[in-house]
């Protein structure tokens, strides 16, 4: 048996062998050891609302999704979901035949690459990437075709897109708002990127889990637009949006075709999960706008702070547009490495960050960006830009 030499991993197969650990992994386990406030990894450190968490452990009471629920999800959810999507968007949806449940966002993103790609399939994606993303495309035996979002604006180059397009392109990947730089897609930029899907008849995977998490304007889906809902999958999650990240429910919505396609390879997952929070979660879905309001609104404000803070901590922002994350530049304090100040800073000063350059196959492009998220207590993000004086 022959491991390359060094490998800690000598049984991972090759299709996964670039994706060891992920720097989320490392980065919480050094916040452990440090005692530093954690800004890596983005989840929220207060829970979503009381009223929902006992919406689930009323289900679990009443013997609502302990056993296994239907293979698309639990019908109150697959409605409710249906519902929000004509709510906020107008689009309309069969709960029956176009929606199907996930265990977050995470196995939709998986299901969906998994059914819809075959070997060698070039798929376009947004770069820096969500880290599940380059994963699932080369368990799926497909390749990665980055779009480099580039500082400071992180627009899509549109024309680079075009060029990007090949005849072994079958999906576009995106991901608006963006995480990690916060890039809100613009209605023109989805107009142009809807109008090569058209002409060059491409299949289109859109991860919207920040959809209630941008800060101007309003979240455009790109099933909205002309042409696209019948080759769109949209995809969203209650975990961002209701901060409850470890209930993992997640949805996509298609049109038939689509949904029976990833629900083919979902059954093989998970087959099904989260019985009695999918009860919960469609009451979630079905809370009125003041929660939807209140929720961007608290986030804003901690942009606000945080943007300050790092601001005067020396850092580069480039302020996001939406999610619950900031992008900043090291540079001007005189770093050229993100990996090793990120490293370096819970000792220089008890907080942790993210390196956008583990989200990018250039990594270059990355090099001196940092990534801290903001969705946590105001006192924590106050005390954070306390010790990041330091710098
Ligand atoms: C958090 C996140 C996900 C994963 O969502 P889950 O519902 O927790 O699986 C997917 N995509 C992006 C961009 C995310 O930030």
């Amino acid at each position: 048996m022959s491991a390359p030499v060094g490998s800690d991993r000598p049984f991972l197969n090759r299709r996964l062998a670039a994706f060891g650990t992920t720097i989320f992994a490392e980065m919480s386990a050094l916040a452990a050891r440090t005692g530093s406030i954690n800004l890596g990894q983005g989840f929220p450190d207060t829970d979503g609302p009381a009223e929902i968490a006992e919406a689930a452990v009323r289900a679990i009471r009443d013997g609502r999704g302990n056993q296994y629920p239907p293979g698309p999800g639990v019908p109150e959810l697959r409605r409710a979901i249906a519902a929000h999507q004509q709510r906020f968007y107008g689009l309309g949806y069969d709960p029956d035949t176009e929606v199907l449940v996930t265990a977050g966002a995470t196995e939709a993103i998986a299901a969906a690459l998994l059914a819809l790609l075959e070997p060698g399939d070039e798929v376009i994606a947004l770069e820096p990437f969500y880290d599940s993303y380059a994963a699932c495309i080369a368990m799926a035996g497909a390749v990665r075709v980055p779009l480099t979002l580039r500082a400071p604006d992180f627009r899509p180059d549109l024309d680079a897109l075009r060029d990007a397009i090949t005849p072994r392109t079958r999906l576009l990947l995106l991901n608006t708002p963006h995480n990690p730089t916060g890039t809100v897609l613009t209605r023109e930029e989805l107009a142009a990127i809807a109008e090569l899907a058209v002409e060059r008849d491409l299949l289109v995977v859109t991860d919207e889990v920040y959809e209630h998490l941008v800060f101007e304007g309003g979240h455009t889906p790109l099933a909205s637009l002309p042409g696209m809902r019948e080759r769109t999958v949209t995809i969203s999650s209650a975990g961002k949006t209701f901060s409850f990240t470890g209930w993992k429910v997640g949805w996509i919505t298609a049109p038939p075709a689509l949904v029976s396609a990833v629900r083919s390879a979902k059954q093989f997952l998970t087959y099904v999960s989260s019985g009695p929070f999918q009860y919960a979660v469609a009451e979630a879905l079905a809370l009125p706008d003041p929660y939807y309001e209140a929720f961007r609104a608290d986030l804003a404000a901690k942009r606000d702070l945080l943007t300050e803070g790092l601001t005067a901590a020396g850092l580069r922002v480039f302020r996001p547009q939406g999610t619950y994350f900031i992008t900043t530049d090291i540079s001007p304090l005189g770093e050229k490495d993100g990996l090793a100040f990120c490293r370096s800073l819970p000792e220089r000063c008890g907080v942790v960050a993210i390196p956008n350059q583990v989200f990018y196959d250039d990594v270059e492009a990355g090099a001196t960006q940092v990534r801290w998220a903001f969705c946590k207590k105001t006192e924590v993000l106050r005390e954070a830009v306390d010790r990041l004086r330091a710098l």
